[in-house]
């Protein structure tokens, strides 16, 4: 992570008129950080679990420092330039058609939810102009029970990482779009995806707003990876 990321992410809590981008006083966004994160174009990611995921961000860098602050420094105020990055993604991985299918965000903790008072990957949709369709509910014990576990522990244990909500009968017939805030192993969304496959209903494409940098292959990354 550049130097200046790294120290908006220290100052985000201290100093909320500052970029989340580089620390400058200023809007919430300066003109240089908002160039950067708009410049990004979605690309395709193959994870180790699961399918291909459309995401709009590599996670580093102004991408990073924004997610971070809205996710951990109550800067909600950095949903709206994300969510347009978001919409992007949210695009390039629906299927074609104009038929309109329900976007399912991934939940996070309950303990982490409670915590922001706002559900972050719920908010970016609201701000790329789509309502969220909950359908999944993070198991309580999930969690605890990864803890314990391997990295490949963890990816398995995540097969009943989720319960689908009966509300989910509607959409056996019109798919869904998955949508996650960041994908690394690609595990998570695996987990939401089998669960809600399990219940009968399709998962129509996946996306999320970041995926991690050494998740990328090397054909669609920048030579800087
Ligand atoms: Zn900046």
């Amino acid at each position: 992570m550049p130097l200046p990321a790294v120290l908006a992410e220290a100052l985000g809590v201290l100093l909320p008129d500052r970029c989340a981008g580089c620390a400058v006083e200023g809007p919430v966004l300066c003109r240089d950080c908002s160039r950067a994160l708009h410049a990004a174009e979605p690309m395709l990611v193959r994870p180790r679990h699961g399918g291909a995921v459309h995401a709009a961000q590599p996670y580093e860098g102004v991408a990073r420092a924004a997610l971070l602050a809205l996710k951990e420094s109550g800067r909600t105020d950095l949903a709206r330039p994300l969510a347009i990055s978001l919409a992007g993604a949210l695009r390039a991985a629906l299927p074609p058609g104009d038929a309109p299918v329900p976007v399912v965000p991934v939940p996070a903790s309950a303990a982490g939810d409670r915590r922001r008072g706002y559900r972050p990957v719920e908010l970016l949709l609201r701000r790329a102009g789509l309502q969220p369709t909950r359908l999944l509910r993070a198991r309580a014990d999930a969690g605890a029970q990864q803890k314990s576990l391997d990295r490949a522990g963890r990816a398995a244990a995540r097969d009943d990482a989720y319960a689908v909500l009966p509300a989910g009968r509607r959409m056996r017939r019109t798919g869904v779009l998955l949508v996650d805030d960041v994908v690394t192993t690609g595990a998570t969304l695996a987990a939401a995806a089998a669960a809600l496959e399990s219940a009968g209903i399709p998962v129509l494409g996946r996306a999320a707003l970041c995926a991690t940098p050494e998740r990328i292959p090397r054909t669609s990354a920048p030579e800087r990876w």
